[in-house]
Order: C-alpha cells, then structure tokens, then sequence
C-alpha cells in the first residue's frame, strides 16, 4: 500500500514489521526541548512514522547552535527563527504525512501536565535537573513512559522509564541538590554524542511504541576516552520513592 511505501526497509526489519508499522503511525509522543537532542530525535521519529509528534521549546535558532542541531540551517539562525517553527517547518518536508505540533513554551509547574497528558512516550531533549524532574512526575502522575536522556562535552546518558515498572528519575537521582549541574554553556560539547544519545532515545521510544521488550539500562557513554557503560537499574527502585512510591509531586506543585 502507498501509505506504507516510505517504510518498506523498516518494515522489513521483522521485530516492526507492518503490524509495528501501524502502531507507530497510531502512536503519539512528545519531545520536550529541540536542541541538539531534541532535533536528533525529531528526525527519527518523524521518518519513522510517528503519528503525532508534539515538540516543546521557548528557545531561537542562533548561529552557535548549528555545529550540533542538526535540523536548523543558516536561515534559521539569521531570521532567529522560534526553534519549534523552523523544525516543524523542516520535519514537514521529511515527512508530510505525520503531524508535528509545534508548541512555543518552556515546560513548567503550570502547562506541564496539560501539554504531557494523551501521549504515548515522552522524550527528553532538555538540559537541566529542573525540567526532569518536572517530566519524571507528569510522567508518574499520568502513566505515561519517559526516555531520560542527557549531553555535555562528549558525554551522554539516557535510560527509559516505565511508571510502575522501572525505577524512576527520583529513584535514580534522590538528592536533587546532588545532581550533575554541566550543560553545553559551561563545559562545552561535540555533535555525535548528541547523535548518539538521541538515536539511543528515539530507538528506546520505537520499542515501547511497537510493545517490544525494553532493557533495564541506564547506558553512559564518553565518546572522547571510548567508554560504553551499562548499568542495570532493574533492581534500583527506592521503596520509599515521594514520587513513584508515595505520588508526592513538588515539581509539579500538586
Ligand atoms: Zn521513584
């Protein structure tokens, strides 16, 4: 059929298949932060055949962001485009026949339940504590999966979250006074860990969407000293957790 011609080669991988094929295309996920993760992202899920694509930021496209963002384009940054507007704008000509809601905000206590409720997976393309932890409890609160991932100078981590069956971000990071506070701005960061970290959470969103196994890894990688570790955190639930355990939601403010 015409409508599945695109994905010929995906469906050809048989742990998709036509029938994973329809369930991504029925599927919905949201992308907090278009970055440099986030765009990663975006690409993938957008050619993959998401149904619905909801991406979040408050950010402009600026020159110094195109060594790593990899949908914006000069123009984008002279015109200091919205980073939603000129990746929706370039997602449209991948793939026109999914839809990308973009949504200029930051995430915060008072839209962050709203804009997160009705989707299938949520993926993190931020870059700071704050927002996880606000993810981590919308998540919670709502059922809803989340893919944690984080960049910083060659380094990357991400794991998936599944309420009621993994560990969450709280059980992972308790003391948020304790939390690695780097970003891009302060100790500087290369392309492909991006690349990598977001391709890691796009395939994390393709095999909860298809109802494919996912492993219990929290994976850290530093491409710069060619360092790939796995941690299995399936055993790393705090039975005393505020958040997935006892639902108390600060970030949240309810
Ligand atoms: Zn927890």
């Amino acid at each position: 059929m015409k409508k599945f011609a695109r994905y010929e080669k995906q469906i050809l991988f048989k742990p998709i298949g036509l029938e994973g094929q329809k369930r991504l295309l029925k599927s919905r996920a949201a992308i907090v932060g278009m970055g440099a993760l986030g765009t990663s992202i975006a690409n993938h899920l957008v050619r993959s055949g998401i149904g619905y694509i909801r991406i979040i930021d408050h950010d402009y496209v600026e020159l110094t962001n195109l060594q790593r963002q990899l949908l914006y384009d000069e123009e984008d940054a002279e015109g200091r485009l919205p980073k939603v507007f000129a990746a929706e704008r370039k997602l449209s000509k991948i793939n026109s026949t999914v839809k990308v809601e973009p949504v200029f905000t930051d995430l915060n206590r008072e839209n962050a339940e709203e804009l997160l409720a009705g989707f299938d997976v949520i993926l993190d393309g931020t870059d700071n504590f704050p927002t996880r932890y606000l993810i981590n409890e919308a998540s919670i609160k709502l059922g809803i999966p989340w893919i944690y991932g984080g960049v910083v100078s060659a380094r990357g981590i991400t794991a998936v979250i599944i309420p009621g069956k993994t560990p969450c971000l709280r059980c992972l990071f308790p003391d948020m006074n304790n939390v690695p506070t780097e970003t891009a701005d302060t100790a500087g960061i290369v392309s492909p860990i991006t690349a990598i970290i977001g391709s890691l959470e796009a395939t994390g969103a393709l095999k909860l969407l298809t109802g494919a196994e996912v492993s219990p890894y929290l994976e850290q990688v530093d491409i710069w000293s060619d360092s790939f570790m796995q941690m299995d955190i399936s055993k790393g639930k705090n039975p005393d957790c505020p958040v997935c355990v006892h639902h108390q939601f600060e970030f949240l403010g309810s």
